[in-house]
């Protein structure tokens, strides 16, 4: 069994990793001179640039510092207090932001909607939206979809489709929590203009934190009206970086060579490695299909103690009583045996 002290990599979250030595060198690059400052010097500049590239059209970019603001000012740039925003009921704007969409939209209320797997289901969303149209009630504005889900598995084309189709046909505006849009994005090998804009999402919360960053998630409107007076909002919320540079210059190396889509891939991969270990093993269940970085499981709390006690860490609490593990851009195939063995050994000895 593997002792505590050798544990250097765990599976609790993709943010337990450090940062990628592509977004450290930048670090370093961006600190030897001198640089305007808000935004205003040349890494943000390429970095837009790069955005707007990528996506094969003219985005507004926004950097902020966390997942968390980039979500909460897309909605609020979307909503007005009166407004409500659909989604996902496991999703992180609802279950891991503390009212951050309802705080800087002033009020706009967040309505839940079911469907497997961390999937919205478009019936069910045309229903909760049908549920109430008088003006008693917020009106229907926004959805928001999580790519990759909080459950790790993806939309494809023809699912997010789907779910875009019933979202228009109430007028809905559409917003896609990307913390993990490159992990979803290299497991489809789709170009990335397919699964936003051309799919009819008009803000993108594009995330590269859990993807090797130390910081700095982007907002990136499709459609340049949302993003009117975005400046103004995201300064108020304190989330204009000073020293800018230092979350856009990573951003230029991620892109620039495409570590970020080599490093997604990666984590990817080792999830696929690790399920394929877990799986044969008796009383252990995977219990959603495992299409990006994260692998959930079910085994006998017995067990969970024993590889607790061991010293790994993983959550067991997003779903309750389940095994969160998350593969990151440093996992390697070693930590991922050493952990397969440890499940085979804890699960011999319950
Ligand atoms: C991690 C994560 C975020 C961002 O979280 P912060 O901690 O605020 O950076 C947003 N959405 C999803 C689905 C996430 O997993």
């Amino acid at each position: 069994m593997k002792r505590q002290s050798q544990i250097r990599r765990h599976f609790a979250s993709d943010n337990y990793a450090g940062i990628c030595p592509e977004a450290f060198a930048a670090l370093a690059d961006a600190n030897c001179a001198h640089a305007r400052s808000y935004g205003e010097d040349h890494w943000t500049e390429k970095a837009n640039h790069l955005i707007s590239e990528l996506f094969e059209t003219k985005c507004e970019v926004f950097f902020v510092f966390s997942g968390t603001a980039a979500n909460s000012l897309a909605l609020a740039a979307v909503c007005q207090s009166y407004h409500s925003i659909l989604c996902h009921e496991s999703a992180h704007v609802e279950v891991a932001e503390c009212g951050g969409p309802e705080f800087f939209s002033n009020g706009a209320k967040l309505l839940l909607v079911p469907g497997a797997d961390g999937k919205i289901d478009p019936t069910a969303l045309a229903r909760v939206v049908q549920r109430r149209l008088d003006v008693h009630y917020p009106k229907p504005r926004a959805l928001s979809l999580t790519q990759a889900t909080e459950m790790g598995t993806i939309y494809t084309r023809t699912e997010l489709q789907a779910v875009v189709t019933a979202a228009r046909a109430y007028d809905l505006r559409i917003h896609m929590d990307g913390a993990r849009f490159a992990n979803a994005l290299a497991a489809l090998g789709v170009k990335p203009r397919e699964i936003t804009w051309e799919a009819g999402v008009d803000v993108l919360s594009f995330g590269l934190t859990k993807n090797g960053l130390a910081v700095g998630e982007a907002v990136v409107f499709f459609d340049a009206e949302l993003a009117r007076d975005f400046e103004y909002r995201r300064k108020q919320a304190g989330q204009l970086a000073s020293k800018m540079r230092f979350l856009s210059a990573s951003w230029v190396a991620m892109l620039e060579g495409g570590a970020w889509l080599h490093h997604a891939s990666h984590a990817n991969a080792m999830a696929t490695r690790l399920a394929a270990g877990l799986q044969p093993l008796p009383g252990v269940d995977i219990v959603f299909p495992v299409e990006t970085n994260a692998v959930f499981a079910r085994m006998p709390e017995a067990a969970v103690a024993a590889l607790h006690q061991t010293g790994w860490r993983f959550y067991t609490h997003v779903p309750a009583g389940t095994c969160r593990l998350m593969c990151s851009w440093d996992t390697t195939a070693e930590d991922v045996d050493e952990f397969v063995a440890d499940v085979k050994l804890c699960l011999s000895r319950v």
